[in-house]
């Protein structure tokens, strides 16, 4: 066996080579068919997602950023509306509620599990707030029933977005069926990543699923009447036969997932660097050489391992060693949302939000992916080791 000198942050090639017959079958069954836009590739896949996701609506759309946006339009949320979120999550989280005119309010995170803080967000709850998005951050749940309570009482819409999170559980239930609508991304590097941009809207409700595929396609129905403004949020056909070769293998995919984050806190703790705590550490912060992503969800799905270091001089130190020693590392995210430059006007500030600030400061997300072999990962935990000591 030659010694390890690599290993990449994400290696698609190792789950898609296997494939590889399967998909150009399906590639071909498109082409030979000349039916590229919606038919019967795309209603195939969105059954097949309405039932891995236990939801009775599954509507294949662009791009998870669009299932966000898409969810926002249906529920007709627009200028002087305000929608909590939290600000240690992807650009498009927020960016879908600003293309609208409403205003994201944003609240802090939790410092184990990075997940939003529930009782910021219903702190965060005015007269004008309309909805909530929680995000699933890494592929880990975050904590819903609070959040459901509330927009129960209230009239308050709850968007899950689950972009990071596919097949992920809550409470035993798949995330995405529990809120008013589930958003899904089909993003090359997310746990079911397509062959492009994709994405997907789920809800239970019949009449708001209704509106979300008349305006999937310019809010026209019939064809060329149009009695709401809406956009092209269409899932390409190739994209959905594709997809669907993959999704049968998605359970597979999630196991290989969680073994490996279990095979890495056994690493960690072998090596003294981070005691494996027993429960759930949401609210933890590092105390030793470095802490380990919280683990509180039993359906964490392993999108990303995020490690903490204690500050953000030994992240970066780290992340360079790392990379000199041809371990490919990322930083989800280096800046937080509510200190955007295109979010200066809604006037939050350094201090604002300091969970999440310290988190972008001090996280570092590993090499995570099936494929990823136990060696690599000893070699990885070496560096890292080699590193802090
Ligand atoms: C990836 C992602 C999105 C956007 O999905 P795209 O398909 O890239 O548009 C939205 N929210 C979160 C949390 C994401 O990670």
């Amino acid at each position: 066996m030659t010694a390890i000198t690599q290993v990449p942050l994400l290696d698609l090639s190792r789950i898609h080579a296997p494939l590889m017959p399967e998909l150009t079958a399906a590639f071909e069954g498109i082409v030979t068919a000349n039916s590229y836009i919606m038919g019967s590739a795309v209603t195939t896949f969105e059954q097949a997602c309405a039932e891995l996701l236990q939801v009775k609506h599954a509507i294949g759309v662009s791009s998870g950023s669009d299932a966000l946006v898409l969810a926002l339009m249906v529920l007709g949320i627009g200028p002087g509306d305000e929608v909590i979120c939290p600000s240690y999550t992807f650009f498009a989280t927020a960016g879908a509620v600003s293309r609208l005119g409403a205003t994201p309010v944003f609240v802090d995170s939790l410092p184990g599990c990075h997940n939003l803080n529930p009782e910021a967000a219903l702190a965060a709850v005015t007269p004008r707030t309309k909805a909530m998005i929680p995000v699933h951050l890494f592929g880990q749940s975050a904590e819903l029933a609070p959040l459901l309570a509330l927009g129960q009482a209230q009239g308050i819409a709850i968007i899950e977005d689950a972009a990071q999170a596919i097949g992920a559980a809550y409470q035993g239930r798949p995330v995405g069926s529990l809120g008013t609508f589930g958003t899904f991304s089909f993003f090359p590097s997310k746990n079911l990543g397509g062959f492009g941009d994709g994405g997907l809207l789920t809800t239970q409700d019949d009449a708001l699923a209704e509106k979300a595929r008349i305006l999937r396609t310019h809010g026209s129905k019939p064809k060329y009447y149009h009695h709401y403004v809406g956009g092209n949020f269409r899932l390409d056909a190739l994209q959905a036969a594709l997809l669907s070769v993959k999704l049968p293998h998605h359970a597979i995919y999630a196991q290989q997932r969680q073994q490996l984050a279990a095979h890495y806190t056994q690493l960690f703790a072998q090596a003294g660097l981070a005691p494996a705590t027993e429960g759930c550490h949401c609210q933890a912060t590092a105390t030793g050489p470095l802490q380990l992503p919280g683990n509180c969800q039993p359906g964490h799905v392993w999108n990303q391992f995020v490690i903490r270091l204690p500050n953000k001089t030994q992240r970066d130190g780290l992340q360079q060693h790392l990379k000199a020693q041809g371990v490919d590392t990322a930083i989800y995210y280096p800046i937080p949302l509510h200190l955007q430059p295109c979010f200066a006007e809604l006037g939050y500030r350094a201090g604002s939000l300091p969970v999440c600030e310290q988190a972008a400061e001090t996280t570092l997300a590993l090499p995570i992916f099936p494929g990823l072999t136990p060696e690599e990962q000893a070699y990885v935990v070496d560096q890292i080791s080699a590193y802090l000591s």
